[in-house]
């Protein structure tokens, strides 16, 4: 048999496999189905050669399940050489868009964990990330370590973060929440099963934000992958070591036999009425804040302080920074300034963009 036919017989298993709402039956883990989803796995039609989305995942939040390490089932979601691609801290459009692409390129599907005040300042650009079918998460409204401030905060920081999405998307997001630094707590961890919303930690760090060289963050996934065989793949789409690395990363998860699964949620996550109003007001006081500054960059707001890993169970190898010899498409814009903590009563970044004092 040839390559060509090779290719399309696996595509033709794929696809009926899909809509025919059949599940991994040698998985226990949480409820599956192909769903309405079906179509979207398969739907790259004419482009046999891409990655593609092999596999996607109705994930019932009831309850509020968890994913990624550490925990009881690490790897329950995923197959040997199945990995999840995950992205948060989004929307950000000047490397949000190039990552669009990168996925568009691969017909791979995503979830990206957005954060609240950042989906108001661009929502044009987190529609556009729905549109292309990717799956729009919760990342809190101004990431907030929630294992450092107290459970009254914490609770408006997931309430107003998921009533924003919401709203900047225009419709409700995915009940699959991610904590800011990976930092969990138990109080957090116990509301978000009251409120049905999934936890999805992470099992492989790319470490973006650590360098600007996207082939550093590619070797940073593919070492971590050789190690684990699958896994919930954390990025950043704020990070431009990413942002340029991505396709190169995708094309070599292809080669190395690696697939990709899609996770959808079963039902989408309920806003809170209080919180949708405290959100319109949000909203409305930054349109007012924009009107006023009409060059202010309505896509660069917000400077996240990014060490996601620092909670990880893991530490970066020596503790050290790598080195990072910049090798960014000359097109990319340069990172977000590190170390500039937001405050949720802060709302300098609408009239000061990146946070420069
Ligand atoms: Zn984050």
């Amino acid at each position: 048999m040839t390559l060509a036919a090779r290719l399309l017989l696996v595509c033709g298993i794929m696809a009926a496999a899909l809509l025919a709402g059949a599940s991994d039956p040698l998985r226990a883990g949480p409820a599956e189905s192909s769903g309405s989803q079906a179509a979207t796995a398969a739907s790259c039609p004419g482009r046999p050669d891409t990655l593609g989305t092999s596999r996607v995942v109705e994930i019932d939040t009831a309850g509020g399940p968890r994913f990624g390490v550490p925990g009881p089932e690490p790897f329950a979601l995923l197959n040997d050489r199945e990995v999840v691609l995950t992205f948060d801290d989004g929307p950000m459009r000047r490397y949000t868009r190039p990552i669009l692409d990168a996925l568009d390129e691969e017909c791979v599907k995503a979830t990206f964990f957005v954060v609240g005040r950042m989906a108001l300042s661009d929502p044009d650009t987190l529609r556009d990330t729905e549109a292309r079918g990717h799956t729009i998460a919760l990342h809190t409204w101004s990431h907030k370590r929630l294992d450092r401030i107290g459970a009254a905060a914490s609770k408006q920081e997931i309430e107003l973060g998921l009533s924003a999405t919401s709203l900047a998307l225009g419709r409700p997001v995915a009940p699959f929440f991610r904590f800011p630094y990976l930092g969990e707590s138990s109080a957090m961890r116990a509301y978000l099963k009251t409120r049905n919303m999934a936890t999805v930690a992470i099992d492989i760090d790319s470490r973006d934000f650590l360098t600007r060289n996207p082939s550093v963050m590619r070797a940073n996934v593919m070492k971590q992958l050789a190690q684990k065989g699958r896994g919930i793949i954390l990025f950043h789409d704020i990070q431009p070591a990413t942002a340029g690395g991505l396709r190169a990363l995708l094309l070599e998860l292809k080669q190395k036999g690696y697939k990709v699964v899609h996770i959808v949620p079963k039902g989408p996550a309920a806003t809170l009425p209080e919180f949708d109003a405290m959100a319109e007001r949000e909203a409305q006081r930054r349109k007012l804040a924009l009107s006023t500054q009409p060059l202010a960059d309505r896509s660069a707001v917000w400077p996240n302080t990014g060490a996601d890993s620092e909670r990880l169970p893991w530490a970066p190898e020596n503790g050290a920074v790598p080195a990072s010899p910049v090798s960014v498409p000359a097109a990319l814009p340069p990172p977000v300034r590190p170390n500039l903590k937001p405050s949720i009563d802060d709302d300098s970044w609408a009239t000061n963009p990146l946070g420069i004092r």
